[in-house]
């Protein structure tokens, strides 16, 4: 590992003012889960580390009805799949966390420094994507908020300013008669990353029965995690029979630019999006349908290459 100096603020004033003053050659440690392998690879170089998990007040982990689920920077998988009211009030979010790596990895690591890092493979950004997740910056200029796909730039690259810390993850409370999974498509269990990630929001007017709102967030097909708006308008207004989740699912994987790499193929990719697009939307149905509660539901699929 290269030398570099390393720095632990209480504040976040402070941590932004060091961000702000070494510029490219300053980088945040978070659970260190991302950094320490490519500071290992020598893929990144920072000379000068800064360290946010001693900062107060960056950990908090709450839930209420009216301003739903807030995750603070520092707060580690771990701690979020196991906090008995997100698991009771929030299933959704907990479930999404058992997508990570495995134990040691969710003990460390976060969802923001997931959401940071803009991995277009990252397996907690595609459910905070589809549940419309905002984040919180502070940066030298105040506080901003964003929705969390405006983070993602491009492959590894966010669009965070120079001294910007992202402090928190917001996410309101669904609205009944909403359905939810993500499908993670990976050779293992764990510890390996998607080749396709699908996460699948449906929401239902429970009068006639017909989509109101549908989201659907891709992940390892594109540059970024993002939307599939051209599927999510099929879905939109319409009765969900088999054919609208066909075609939805076809405009899903039309709307994805896969790469083929050592985990597979870019036409295998593609089709897998379609493939998954269309059960993840068909379980949503399923699932918005049967008027469970989807604060409680811990809805993933982790589907092996076989
Ligand atoms: C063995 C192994 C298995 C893994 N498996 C998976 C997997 O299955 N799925 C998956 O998605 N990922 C996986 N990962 C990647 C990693 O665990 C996740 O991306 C994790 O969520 C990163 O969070 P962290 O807190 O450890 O971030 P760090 O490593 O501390 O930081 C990651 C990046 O985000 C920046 N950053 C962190 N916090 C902030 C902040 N608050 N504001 C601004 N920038 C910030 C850092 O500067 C750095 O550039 C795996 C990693 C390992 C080593």
């Amino acid at each position: 590992m290269l030398p570099f100096e390393y720095f632990e603020p209480a504040t976040l004033r402070r941590a932004s003012s060091l961000l702000v003053k070494y510029g490219a050659d300053a980088r945040i440690l978070n659970g260190g889960t991302d950094f320490m392998v490519r500071v290992r690879q020598h893929f990144w170089k920072p000379k000068y580390v800064v360290n946010i998990k001693k900062i107060k007040g960056l950990d908090h982990l709450t839930y209420s009805k009216n301003q739903g689920l807030r995750i603070g920077a520092t707060a580690t998988y771990g701690r979020v799949e196991a906090d008995p009211v997100v698991r009771q009030r929030f299933g959704i979010v907990s479930a999404s966390a058992v997508a990570v790596g495995g134990v040691q990895i969710r003990n460390l690591g976060t969802y923001i420094g997931n959401a940071c890092n803009a991995s277009p493979a990252a397996d907690s950004t595609p459910t905070m994507v589809a549940m419309g997740a905002k984040v919180k910056i502070y940066g030298p200029n105040g506080a901003r908020v964003i929705p969390i796909e405006e983070l993602f730039a491009g492959v590894g690259r966010n669009t965070l300013q120079a001294g910007e810390i992202v402090t928190e993850i917001q996410l309101d409370t669904p609205p009944p008669n909403t359905g939810f999974i993500y499908i993670k498509h990976s050779p293992r269990s764990q510890m390996d990353i998607s080749v396709v990630g699908v996460a699948s929001v449906i929401t239902l007017n429970p009068d006639n029965g017909r989509c109101v709102d549908a989201r659907i967030a891709l992940g390892a097909v594109g540059p970024t995690v993002f939307r599939a708006k051209k599927a999510e308008a099929i879905l939109k207004g319409s009765e969900l029979t088999g054919d609208v989740l066909s075609r939805a699912a076809i405009a899903a994987a039309d709307e994805s630019s896969p790469i083929g790499d050592v985990r597979a193929p870019a036409e295998y990719r593609k089709d897998m999006v379609g493939v998954l697009t269309r059960r993840a939307t068909a379980y949503a149905f399923d699932m918005a349908k049967s008027g469970m509660d989807v604060r409680k539901q811990q809805a993933i699929a982790i589907e092996l290459i076989t």
